[in-house]
């Protein structure tokens, strides 16, 4: 049997924007993914849903799979004839067990490749404002684990470290941080010496407590830093204040999920992550489109019976034009209908196959949408609505009130997906969660069978319009609504809070 492939990928410090692009084409074209506790979450949303994922990593409280029965995950998957990716956080080699790893793979025989990635101990304190070297101030830095494998900190030469006169980054280190700053101390380091912990860098929860190695013990117990952390002990960490950034972003420091099918939430997210929002990604609806559609076909067949076609979401446009092109039709079959959009975003849609919209309403709601269809439509003039199967009945009632004929033909099914819904669940308990962004009341429903029945209470829920406020209130959320149905005015929206969130810590 043809062997498979192993790649050992560094997934980076948790932020998704320092993944590197070969660690992403790699995980594209994996059969298995076998990954550790530290990969951030976004980083896992990369891994395309036909791929299997094997999770080796600490969950709290579990113990992690030991390294013996990894090696042998490895070995086994890929004799099997898979390309196996081992994703592990930051770098593979940097006190990544990459080399053991290896080992074995080497003993069998088995093809592999290193993907580096971007490591903690660099982008950890570049997050935190504090760079590793300044020509003012050291010459070298060097990179230490408070943790052996065989002999907890005993192997620590703390004399030579001092004499070194670098930046010092102790990696897995936040359990021996009153052991480590004692010793340097006790090898001669000045007490006042600066130094800094980082927790959870690079992501929203980041947090950095800096004092003179004397001092930094005791702060760090105060503040209950956990680990993940990072201890950096140097002049360096004199400039952390002066250059801190990035929770100065507009949405620094905050935790947003986006709830929308995968492949229409790109752009949401990667407005947020521009201004510096950590955003988890909950595809909690995937659209799927009915086939065969007969109603579709039908009312297809009669296209001149209609004299408006009505769309009510980009994904509908899609598979309403990739259905008339399986059908063997053209645009040019719509030549005698005009059209009419719900909001900008499904009237782009249309738009950009050469079409122009008839009719869209100043508010992007089914409300508005229907009166001004009552307002337009002629008496003896026909309506066809292509859209979800579970649209909203504003949309009809209001036309059923006016009397005007239409017929309401479903385009494509939103079904509920699971996952990551344990990640996001933990992370709602433990308040981690800033926003929730929805777009549709159907995404608010996915969200909430995905979650299950809880108390919402305390989740702030930003909505596009107000039929999707509607029913995240219906769910007992704290809802907060955009002034314009567009995904740019959410954006706005939740910097507006952020800001007001601020204003608040401040005036406290
Ligand atoms: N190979 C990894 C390091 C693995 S050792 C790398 O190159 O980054 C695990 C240690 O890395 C943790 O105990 C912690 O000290 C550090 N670490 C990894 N990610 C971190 C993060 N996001 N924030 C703080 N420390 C982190």
């Amino acid at each position: 049997m043809n062997k498979g492939k192993v790649f050992l990928v560094g997934a980076g410090p948790s932020d998704v924007g320092l993944f590197t692009l070969k660690g992403k084409a790699v995980l594209e074209a994996a059969d298995v993914v076998v990954y550790d506790a530290l990969v951030g979450q976004a980083v896992l949303h990369l891994i395309p849903e036909h791929v299997r994922r094997i999770d080796v990593g600490k969950r709290a409280g579990d113990h992690p799979v030991p390294q013996g029965e990894i090696n042998q995950i490895l070995l086994r998957e890929a004799l099997a004839g898979n390309t196996v990716v081992r994703l592990k956080g930051g770098d593979p080699f940097l006190f990544g067990r990459g080399g053991e790893e290896l080992e074995l793979l080497v003993e069998y025989g088995i093809p592999f490749e290193i993907v580096p990635g971007v490591t903690s101990a660099i982008a950890v304190p570049a997050y935190a404002g504090i760079p590793v070297t300044h020509r003012d101030f050291c010459s070298s830095v060097h990179i230490i684990t408070g943790h052996t494998k065989k002999n907890p900190e005993a192997e620590i030469d703390y004399d030579a470290l001092v004499r070194l006169n670098g930046t010092l980054v102790f990696l897995m280190g936040a359990g021996a941080l009153e052991t480590i700053c004692a010793r340097l101390i006790e090898a001669g380091l000045a007490p006042d010496t600066p130094a800094a912990i980082l927790e959870r860098g690079t992501t929203a929860a980041q947090r950095r407590v800096a004092a003179d190695v004397a001092c930094l013990p005791l702060l760090a117990a105060r503040a209950q830093i956990k680990t993940p952390a990072i201890i950096v002990v140097g002049e360096v960490c004199s400039l952390a204040e002066k250059f801190a950034w990035a929770e100065h972003r507009p949405l620094g420091g905050k935790r947003i999920i986006v709830t929308r099918p995968r492949a229409l939430a790109s752009k949401l997210v990667h407005l947020l992550r521009e201004k510096g929002a950590e955003v988890v990604e909950l595809p909690s609806i995937v659209t799927q489109p009915i086939t065969p559609n007969l109603p579709l076909d039908h009312a297809l067949a009669q296209i001149s019976r209609y004299s408006w076609l009505v769309f009510t979401s980009p994904a509908g446009v899609e598979i309403f034009f990739s259905h008339l092109r399986q059908s063997r039709m053209d645009i040019r079959a719509l030549a005698g209908v005009k059209l009419a959009a719900i909001g900008s975003a499904t009237a782009k849609e249309i738009e950009r196959r050469g079409l122009l919209v008839a009719l869209m309403p100043e508010a992007y709601n089914a409300v508005e949408l229907a009166d001004k269809l009552a307002l337009t439509v002629g008496k003896e003039e026909r309506v066809l609505i292509a859209r979800a199967k579970e649209g909203t009945p504003d949309l009809t009632d209001k036309l059923n009130e006016q009397c005007i004929a239409y017929d309401d033909v479903a385009l494509y099914d939103t079904l509920y997906t699971c996952e990551d819904a344990a990640a996001v669940s933990e992370m709602l308990d433990a308040g981690e969660l800033d926003y929730v962004a929805f777009t549709s009341a159907s995404t608010v429903r996915g969200f909430v069978n995905t979650l299950g029945k809880r108390d919402y209470s305390k989740l702030h829920a930003v909505c596009i319009g107000q039929s999707t406020e509607k029913q995240a209130k219906e769910y007992g959320m704290q809802t907060h609504t955009a002034q314009q149905a567009t995904i740019e005015s959410m954006m706005d929206l939740m910097i507006q809070l952020s800001k007001g969130e601020q204003e608040n810590d401040t005036a406290e």
